[in-house]
């Protein structure tokens, strides 16, 4: 088998109404755009990938200059050789790990098995915790909790991001109150990288992080994450070290080196690859492995697009230390309907708050080819 042509394209989906997220205030979000990546064989197979979120035309221009010309002629199941070329295109543009994606997506479609069977498939079904994305008051995360409960999940995960300590512990407090013991509560705190941010967002230090922890151990709470800057691994450890409380983080680190190199200094008790951010699936899957050799949970970050969702959550049921699955939606402004809808087959939770999976082969997705058609705004043809 041979590859003979990548395509990538630029989508951009309106959303239903303008919303602002937790985590970057000041900035309106008004549609969902990630990058769509077609890899064409000679037996008729096609893998895709997505972006996490678009990078307007860089990655497109990184894949036709960077990867395609070298991945053309090759067999796309050769995923370390071929993983290489990615590696090494990294430096010249936005990262490239959604071609990794595609290339997966054809190993599952040659052997006709979902990626996780191929990989260990250590379950058939995952708990969700739901991640609502839109600033509230505490009122309203207590609302919103009871609302997803209502929903069937079983876990939330609160966002904190008030400019005092007073301000997070009391949303997480209200939340408690409301659902009781009857949900895992998870909060993040997204100090890893404070994004390009127009908006007033609270920096975080040790003090903050460790008196922080020390709360949210009295509230019970499942973990917290990115308490620390992404790249203050011994000061991450330390924290790790200092709390009974999960420490997760990862998902803005890159590569399996940087995953090594954290396991190495015991950075965090739950690591959290993205198969389109971090590493591909192939990678995000050692390091799921690596750390369970390392006794550590690997819980993997995943936003932005049904078709990025749908390769973590591959990761996810094939990884033997993977007790939750991060589901993004929010009920008044980032829908199922809006995140997913570009592919045919949406993931959703059961009436016990379990995500089941289409069981179709590879990533397990098919694109909604309409809606590809009507968002795509540029295209590897394009320039
Ligand atoms: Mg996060």
């Amino acid at each position: 088998m041979k590859i003979t042509n990548i395509t990538a394209s630029l989508i951009e989906i309106p959303a239903a109404r303008e919303f602002e997220y937790a985590w970057m205030p000041g900035e309106r979000v008004q549609s969902i755009k990630f990058t769509l990546v077609r890899v064409f064989t000679d037996e008729g197979i096609v893998g895709i990938g997505a972006s996490h979120e678009g990078r307007d035309v860089e990655t497109i221009a990184t894949i036709r200059s960077w990867i395609a010309p070298y991945l053309i002629g090759k067999d796309p199941t050769q995923l370390e050789p071929l993983g290489e070329i990615l590696t090494f295109a990294r430096p010249f543009g936005p990262v490239p790990w959604l071609v990794s994606q595609a290339l997966c997506d054809i190993v599952g479609k040659v052997a006709d098995q979902p990626l996780y069977k191929l990989w260990g498939g250590s379950r058939d079904k995952i708990l969700a915790y739901a991640g609502p994305c839109k600033p509230r008051s505490t009122e309203g995360w207590a609302e919103v909790a009871l609302q997803l409960r209502e929903m069937g999940f079983k876990a939330i995960k609160c966002r904190l991001h008030n400019l005092t300590m007073r301000e997070d512990i009391a949303i997480v407090e209200a939340v408690r109150e409301a659902v009781g013991d009857s949900m895992d509560i998870m909060v993040d705190a997204n100090q890893a990288v404070l994004l390009n941010i127009k908006g007033e967002h609270p920096r975080w230090g040790y003090r903050r992080a460790l008196e922080t922890a020390r709360e949210l151990e009295r509230l019970n709470v499942y973990y917290l994450e990115e308490p620390l800057y992404i790249y203050d691994f011994d000061t991450i450890a330390r924290l790790t070290r200092e709390t009974s409380i999960h420490i997760a983080g990862g998902e803005w680190n890159v590569g399996l080196h940087e995953f090594e190199c954290m396991l190495d200094k015991g950075a965090y008790d739950i690591y959290q690859p993205d198969v389109t951010q971090t590493t591909g699936p192939w990678q995000s899957l050692k390091v799921g492995l690596l750390a369970h050799a390392r006794g550590k949970l690997c819980i993997p970050h995943t936003w932005g697009n049904g078709i990025g969702l749908a390769g973590n959550f591959q990761v996810a049921l094939a990884l033997p230390n993977c007790p939750y699955f991060e589901y993004p939606f929010d009920p008044e402004v980032y829908p199922v309907s809006h995140n997913q809808g570009m592919v045919t087959e949406p993931l959703v939770i059961d009436e016990e708050g379990y995500i089941h999976p289409t069981n179709k082969p590879g990533i397990g997705v098919e694109l909604d080819e309409e809606i590809i058609q009507r968002h795509t705004i540029a295209t590897t043809d394009s320039f």
